[in-house]
Parts: C-alpha cells; sequence; structure tokens
C-alpha cells in the first residue's frame, strides 16, 4: 500500500477549528484511540499507567503506515482523511485535523511501532519534544502500536495542574467508555497497573452497555428506535425507576461519535417529565444517525460538539420517540415513587378535617335599612359603636379569637419521629424552650434575644466535623451488620470506590470484599443506617464525578462533605424536642458553627433590641 498521509494546504488547514487538542491523558486517550478506530482496527488495547501520567499506550491491528506515513503522521495538519476544505462536510472519520500526533509529540516522549499488511517488516520511531529521533526497521504485528511516555515532561505547570491518578483514570475510563459504546463491533481491552479493568468482546450494543455498566444493567433498559427523513434513532433508555443522582450514563452518538449535546439532553428529560424527581437524571444511550452533510463537527478542536442543521425537529423527534418507548414499554404507570416530604401537606393541616366550602346568606338583609348588616365568619369581631377607647380591646381577653391568628405558625416540638442523637442529659431549661419552626429552622432563646437555626446546615456542621475528626484520628466506630450487605456497582465505580477505600476504612465502614461488579459491606460508621449505606455511596460517586468537588479539596474533605450532606437531617424533618436540643448544643460545640460545610450561614441572632426595632 502506497503513502497516503498529505499535508493539509494552509487554506484548508485555516479553516480547521483549531485549538489545545491535549489538556490531560484522557486526551491523547480518546485521539489514539479514535486513530486506531479511523485505521479500521477490529481490535484495540488500551494500557495506562499512573493514570496515563507515565504510559499510555493504544495498540491496534488496523491498516498500519508506510514508513514515509509513520513520519509525517508527527507533522501539523498531516492527514490522510481529508484533502479539501469540502471533505469537512462529509465526513466519515473520527480524525481530521492531522494535529493530533503532533500536539501529542509535542510534550511527550512517543514510540511508534506500526506495519502495512503487505509488508513484512514494520517501523519503529522514537520522538521526544517534537523531533524524530530514531526510525528503525522492525518487526512488528500489522497495525500500529503507539506509547505516549511522560506526558507533559516539558511542561512542569502542566504536569503539576494534573489532578489525583483517580481523577484522571476517571477521565481516561469515561473517553474509553464512549469511544468502547459507539462501536460494539470492535473488541476492546484496558489494562491499567498491569491489571484489566476491561475485557470488551466484540457484540451488539446492548451486550456492550451490560458489559461496560454491569450485568444488572440489562434489565433496566429500554430500546429506542425510529426512522425518519431526518434521523435514524436506536439505543435504549433506562427506565424511570433506574434514574440517578449522579450524572454518567447519559450518552449521545452522532454518526457513531460522542457529542455533548444540552439541548438534546433537554430533549430527553422532557419525555420522562414527570416518571423522576428533579434532582435525578435519567440514563440514555442513544444513537443517532444523520446525513454528516447536515452536521458541522468543525466547531470545537475537541469534537464533542456539533452543529445540526435543524435541531428543533431533533429536539421533537427524539422526545417524541424516547415518550413513545416509555409508553410503548409499559413503564410509564410506575408513577409512584416515594412522596418529596417537602411537598406534604403541612403537618399542623394534616388532621384537620375539611371544610366544606359553603355560601351564606342572610335573608333578612335589606339593603335600604339604616341597621348594620349581619357578619359573617368566625373571624370577623362583632362590630361595636366606636365611641370609646376601649372598645378596641373588646373580645381580645378570650384569647380564643387570638389563637386562630397563630395557628399558621405550627409548634411541632412534641410530635416524634425518633430521636437523632445519643442520648445525652440536657440543661432543663433547653428543653422546654426550643421550637421548631415550618420543620425548618430551630428557634431558641439566648441572653440577648433569640437565634434562629437552619436545622439542615446545623446537622451538616455537626456531622461534618465528626467525620473529620474520625478520619484524622483514625478511630472511627463501627456498627457491625448482621449480614453483610451486598451492593451492584459497575466496574468504574467499583474502581472508584476502591480508591477512596482506605477513607471510607478511617470513618467505620468495614468492606467484606470488592469484586469486580460489586462490593460487601459489613460494618458502617456509628449513626449510618444500613438503609443509608447505598445512598451514601451513590452520592460518593456522584461528587467524585463532578470535577469541582475535587479541586483544591483534600479526599477526606471530599468524603466528609457528601457523607454530611447525604446524612443530615433535610428541611421538612421534624425534630422531637430532644433532637432539637441535642442539635442546639452539639452545633454550639462545633469548631465552626457559624458556617455549613457548604460555606452558608446556618443561624441568624436576633436581639432583643431588633426586636424592639420592629415595635417602634
Ligand atoms: P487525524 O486523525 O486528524 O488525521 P492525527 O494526527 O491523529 O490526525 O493522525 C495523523 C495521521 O496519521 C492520520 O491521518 C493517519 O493517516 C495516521 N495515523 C494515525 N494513527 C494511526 C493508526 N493508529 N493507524 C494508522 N494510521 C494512523
Ligand atoms: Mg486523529
Amino acid at each position: 500500500m502506497a503513502d497516503v498521509i498529505q499535508l493539509l494546504p494552509d487554506h484548508v488547514a485555516n479553516q480547521i477549528a483549531a485549538g489545545e487538542v491535549v489538556q490531560r491523558p484522557a486526551s491523547v486517550v480518546k485521539e489514539l484511540l479514535e486513530n486506531a478506530i479511523d485505521a479500521g482496527a477490529k481490535s484495540i488495547k488500551l494500557i495506562v499507567k499512573e493514570a496515563g501520567k507515565t504510559l499510555i499506550q493504544v495498540i491496534d491491528n488496523g491498516v498500519g503506515m508506510s514508513g514515509t506515513d509513520a513520519r509525517l503522521s508527527f507533522e501539523r495538519h498531516a492527514t490522510s482523511k481529508i484533502k479539501t476544505a469540502e471533505d469537512l462536510f462529509d465526513l466519515d472519520t473520527k480524525g481530521f485535523r492531522g494535529e493530533a500526533l503532533a500536539s501529542i509529540a509535542a510534550i511527550a516522549h512517543v514510540e511508534m511501532q506500526t506495519r502495512l499488511a503487505d509488508e513484512e517488516l514494520g517501523n519503529l520511531l522514537k520522538i521526544e519534544g517534537s523531533k524524530v529521533v530514531t526510525q528503525d526497521l522492525t518487526t512488528t504485528a500489522q497495525g500500529t502500536s503507539i506509547a505516549v511516555k511522560n506526558l507533559f515532561f516539558n511542561i512542569p505547570a502542566r504536569r503539576n495542574f494534573l489532578k489525583s491518578n483517580a481523577v484522571e483514570l476517571r477521565h481516561i475510563t469515561d473517553e474509553f467508555h464512549r469511544v468502547a459504546l459507539a462501536h460494539p463491533a470492535i473488541e476492546f481491552h484496558f489494562y491499567n497497573k498491569g491489571s484489566e479493568l476491561f475485557n470488551l468482546p466484540a457484540c451488539n450494543k446492548r451486550q456492550r452497555i451490560s458489559a461496560i455498566f454491569g450485568g444488572k444493567t440489562n434489565e433496566k433498559l429500554v430500546p429506542v428506535a425510529e426512522e425518519t427523513q431526518v434521523v435514524k434513532v436506536t439505543g435504549f433508555i433506562c427506565k424511570p425507576q433506574f434514574a440517578k443522582k449522579s450524572r454518567g450514563e447519559q450518552f449521545f452518538f452522532v454518526n457513531n461519535r460522542f457529542i455533548k449535546s444540552p439541548y438534546l439532553h433537554h430533549a430527553v428529560v422532557a419525555a420522562f417529565e414527570g416518571l423522576i424527581r428533579p434532582d435525578h437524571y435519567p440514563g440514555y444511550f442513544l444513537y443517532l444517525e444523520v446525513d454528516p452533510s447536515s452536521i458541522d463537527i468543525n466547531i470545537h478542536p475537541t469534537k464533542t460538539e456539533i452543529k445540526f442543521d435543524d435541531e428543533h425537529t431533533l429536539y421533537a423527534i427524539l422526545r417524541s420517540t424516547i415518550k413513545h418507548s416509555l409508553g410503548q414499554f409499559n413503564v410509564v404507570p410506575a408513577l409512584d415513587f416515594e412522596q418529596d416530604q417537602n411537598l406534604e401537606t403541612p403537618y399542623a393541616y394534616k388532621d384537620k378535617a375539611v371544610h366544606m366550602p359553603g355560601v351564606e346568606v342572610d335573608a333578612k338583609f335589606n339593603p335600604f335599612s339604616d341597621q348594620p348588616a349581619k357578619q359573617f365568619g368566625k373571624n370577623t369581631y362583632p362590630k361595636q359603636p366606636t365611641n370609646s377607647w376601649e372598645s378596641m380591646y373588646v373580645g381580645l381577653d378570650s384569647k380564643v379569637g387570638m389563637e386562630d391568628h397563630f395557628s399558621s405558625v405550627s409548634f411541632e416540638s412534641d410530635t416524634i419521629t425518633g430521636s437523632l442523637f445519643e442520648e445525652k442529659t440536657f440543661a432543663v431549661e433547653t428543653s422546654a424552650t426550643t421550637f421548631q419552626l415550618r420543620r425548618k429552622y430551630i428557634v431558641t432563646p439566648i441572653k440577648s434575644g433569640m437565634v434562629i437555626i437552619d436545622q439542615s446546615r446545623a446537622h451538616q456542621r455537626v456531622l461534618y466535623e465528626r467525620f473529620l475528626k474520625n478520619m484524622t484520628i483514625k478511630e472511627a466506630i463501627s456498627q457491625q451488620l448482621l449480614f453483610p450487605l451486598q451492593l451492584s456497582f459497575s466496574k468504574g465505580e467499583v474502581a472508584l470506590i476502591e480508591e477512596i477505600k482506605d477513607s471510607l476504612t478511617t470513618l467505620g465502614f468495614v468492606f467484606d470484599h470488592i469484586e469486580k461488579e460489586s462490593i460487601a459491606i459489613s460494618g458502617v460508621p456509628l449513626g449510618v443506617q444500613e438503609s443509608e449505606v447505598s445512598m451514601v455511596i451513590d452520592q460518593l460517586i456522584a461528587d467524585y464525578q463532578l470535577d469541582e468537588t475535587t479541586d483544591g479539596f483534600s479526599q477526606t474533605d471530599i468524603l466528609a462533605k457528601t457523607l454530611c450532606k447525604t446524612l443530615a437531617v433535610k428541611t421538612g424533618e421534624i425534630l422531637e424536642t430532644g433532637s432539637q436540643t441535642a442539635l442546639v448544643d452539639d452545633l454550639f460545640a462545633c469548631k465552626e458553627p457559624m458556617l455549613s460545610p457548604f460555606n452558608k450561614p446556618i443561624y441568624i441572632t436576633l436581639t432583643e433590641g431588633d426586636i424592639d426595632k420592629k415595635f417602634l
């Protein structure tokens, strides 16, 4: 086979959306995997060490390259995939910019081995800082192997900016998932630190999704299929009851390329409307096929955003297709997710008898009469002749009228939902004087006036400090569970749990065993209910998936924050008096009682002076 790579003429190169291709190890993984796919590989191996910081290697059995091409492939704007600017609008390859290998070679040590099918010997190239250091003939398998070592070796600032191995590995895994999901007919292997994270044989889409996200995924999937003139949609959505708090199982592929589209995501969410809670995300794996000339991939350097000619039509088609699938597979009637506490009838009204609205008519009413009309309604005071100032107070003695006016403030301190705090002896006064306001605040008098405490934030603070302390002194007490709790997760999630296992152990979690797709927990921190464990771990995974949380915070801190957020009492929960006072005591025993772990104010004080001012 002849040489195929050409340098793009300047006028074509200039039309390509330029930008930094390599931001982190995962960017290299994406580019190398895509090159292997473009080379027609049927089997692709990904090998990383130190989350790609020291090694990223991709081995494929694709077409390979000639010696000249191998050398040329590292030049900027050197590509075999497009020749003219028009080709940009009719792409059937992942790559087209001819920039990836050049960008990678500029910031890492690269070793490439490649051989064409009809040649006996292949080529071995070593490149350092964009320069080809050696090129030799070598015996090697057909296809290409590219090893990228010591990423950012010549840009220490970038290297130092990389996140922890756990975070970088997660980004790599995300890229791997995207490529592997888009190409189920290709076999993939993924090794990290010498152990195989994924072994994905060639299969169909459904099997590929289950192979990546765990065997249990299969039961969650509902097929989607629609073909119109504009688009062909296939793939799966997850049943509404499996919607998760964490994002992560949302995939759009357009012509087998993973893309991000908040607009189309919205179309899916709209189809699920009413079926899932507002803070949950539906899972979906949707494959869209459109005419390549109706999209523009050349708008973003990493090609994850694309422009559609007719986005509105796509939106409508997607939404109705998914609605149809939800209906057809009978998933719609399962509407009965547990009720949101916040939406419940306020406690004070719950037990009141329902009053029929009625119309009262005064049959004797005569508009022409001089007599005052009869007053209706129990809250209206009988009008008194106002000839004396004392009469203003008539009726207030009985207190009956007053109670009505105050009934909108509910005093719920005597309702019991079980104690949240360990038994303690309380200062007698406090228990008599705290009360809960609107299931949200705890009000308690202090010397100078009163404090109003946000119950949820206060509890977050108390738990946060307790967890941090446990993790620092490593002395958490754990409760043994009668039977180990089995929880299933995807491989990626299990890998994440492995990374944070030590910190979880210092908190009081006892791991019986961790397997590929499941974990067994035999002990939990004191105060954590067995029923809360899976929620806590889900939330941990969700938080770790968000980059922001991991910025600049230690692992212990993230863990403590996640746990306190998940386990703290919420707005809407009724606290018995004992719990209220315990919470107040615990809060003021904290190092930082003013601010929640998320930097929100926990309480406000109203001094007598403040109150007096209101009466001026
Ligand atoms: P692009 O993919 O945008 O063309 P790259 O810099 O990623 O640019 O690659 C440059 C060229 O090198 C490609 O066009 C292709 O011809 C060749 N190439 C890269 N990787 C491989 C591979 N794994 N197998 C065969 N050819 C490859
Ligand atoms: Mg490429």
